[in-house]
């Protein structure tokens, strides 16, 4: 196992419950994180929240299935958490010294305090979880290993939205001079909603930057924030991102009418492309941004036709190694070259703390039973653990950004539900009776 994150600690645990040896290595406190301080296992680099704990919201039914998983990650969380206003926050300083006691003393598990360097061997089982901050030694042999050198070392992604939360009584789809098919949904703006828009992205306020962020980011001029564009001019984003030129609305008239098309065009467009296989979810096309996520959320409903939209994932921009995983990975977490060697964590591209100890219990389950000459196991895409192994090995690979668990990766449920509570509690209540009916398969 290398990397004793959220992930590696929970795989640790995995293979050493089902009576399999594993030898856990990590590099911290002997070699240092840019984000960590401690030498704790499972370290939370930032926030102490796991996310929301109700079952009814994506992270609280991750959160659920791993519960029922057997995890320690999340029974460590449980059994040090703060009163958090619905969230399961945890009170780091204990949280971090279970879960390591819990892994030095398991009489199967070796630690091993020391930078790993080189890839596993063929047929040596294994499993990386090595997280975004991976040290460059190995991430230089993985880049070597994929033959892929744009292994991603800096993630500046543009928020997402669920498809079903935007207003396509304002919105429309098009592509741009219709070439193609209409892939686009289009946000139109006039004059007056761009200033006002422009104005709130200058005025919003910033997440704090890391310094090694800050030195990534100097390389990456070609993916600038949303909000320096906007400083950078009255009409910089107009000739950008929000570019309006060749797009046009079928209800706004006839396009060939030059008096029509003076009077309809639009100031600025917001482009959103489909981000999943089923168009659930939708991309803001340029606008990855540094603002903080409650004022992401503020700023960006003022966009026409997203006054009501559902964010599954904010903009960021930080550094984030990560596997370009629909071409490398199966979603039992193994690697297609290479079936002995498992990735699991952020390195896989999904985000956040519950998805990558997620990851980690299935990439640990699988390792051990390849020890013990067992077909790897897979978990149905009805269940959030699933839709998310499944989303990171099959996305469209051009475009591939890390993803949180969110409803959007769920397939639909039978009968459609108008009510969004009703509907969380019935994809809640399918994914559980899903997972069930697969443990008990897995177990005969
Ligand atoms: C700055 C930052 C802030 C974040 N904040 C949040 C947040 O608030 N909430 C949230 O949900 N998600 C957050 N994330 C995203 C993500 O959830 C976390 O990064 C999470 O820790 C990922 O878990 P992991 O197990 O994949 O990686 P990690 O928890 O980072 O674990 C990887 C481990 O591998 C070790 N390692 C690396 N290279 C080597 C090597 N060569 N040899 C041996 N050991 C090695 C590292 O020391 C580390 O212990 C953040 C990410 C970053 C970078």
């Amino acid at each position: 196992m290398i990397g004793a994150g959220l992930a590696g600690s929970e795989a640790a645990w995995q293979v050493a419950s089902a009576g399999v040896p594993v030898r856990l290595v990590e590099m911290r406190p002997v070699h240092r994180s840019p984000a960590h301080h401690s030498g704790e296992f499972g370290e939370l680099v930032c926030s102490n929240s796991f996310g929301a704990l109700s079952a009814d919201r994506a992270a609280g039914l991750l959160q659920e299935e791993l519960r029922r998983l057997g995890s320690l990650v999340i029974a460590t969380a449980d059994a040090h958490a703060v009163p958090a206003g619905g969230a399961l926050a945890v009170d780091r300083g204990r949280y971090g010294a279970a879960l390591t006691a819990a892994l030095e003393q398991h009489p199967l598990v070796t630690v091993e305090r020391r930078e790993h360097t080189v890839l596993p061997a063929e047929g040596e089982i294994a499993v990386l979880a090595t997280g975004p901050l991976t040290s460059e030694p190995l991430a230089e042999q993985l880049r070597a290993f994929t033959g892929r050198a744009d292994c991603h070392f800096f993630d500046a992604a543009s928020p997402i939205v669920e498809g079903d939360s935007i207003d396509m009584a304002v919105a429309f789809r098009a592509s741009r001079y219709d070439k193609g098919d209409a892939d686009y949904i289009n946000c139109p703006m006039d004059r007056e909603q761009y200033l006002a828009f422009r104005d709130a992205l200058l005025t919003a306020e910033q997440a704090e930057v890391k310094d090694f962020d800050r030195d990534s980011a100097t390389f990456f001029e070609g993916c600038l924030p949303i909000e320096e564009l906007a400083r950078r001019g009255e009409d910089t984003m107009r000739y950008g991102p929000l570019k309006p030129i060749g797009l046009w609305d079928g209800r706004w008239g006839d396009v060939n009418d030059r008096d029509v098309r003076r009077a309809r065009r639009a100031y600025a467009v917001v482009q959103l492309r489909q981000e999943d296989r089923d168009g659930r979810l939708w991309n803001l096309v340029g606008f990855q941004t540094n603002l903080r996520w409650g004022e992401q959320k503020r700023v960006l409903r003022l966009i026409p036709g997203l006054a009501d939209a559902e964010f599954v994932r904010f903009g960021v921009m930080h550094r984030n190694t990560f596997l370009e995983a629909p071409q490398l990975l199966d979603p039992s977490l193994q690697f297609r070259r290479r079936p002995s060697l498992l990735a699991a964590g952020q390195i896989t591209g999904t985000e956040g703390y519950a998805a990558a100890v997620a990851g980690g219990w299935l990439a640990g389950t699988n390792a051990a039973r390849l020890v013990r000459g067992r077909p790897p196991l897979t978990l149905p895409r009805t269940t959030m653990i699933g839709a998310l192994t499944h989303f990171i090995a099959e996305a469209p690979s051009d475009r591939f950004q890390p993803m949180p668990p969110n409803f959007g990766l769920l397939p639909e449920l039978p009968d459609r539900i108008r009510d969004k509570r009703r509907r969380y509690g019935a994809y809640r209540d399918r994914a559980l009776a899903d997972l069930t009916a697969t443990l008990a398969g897995a177990a005969a």
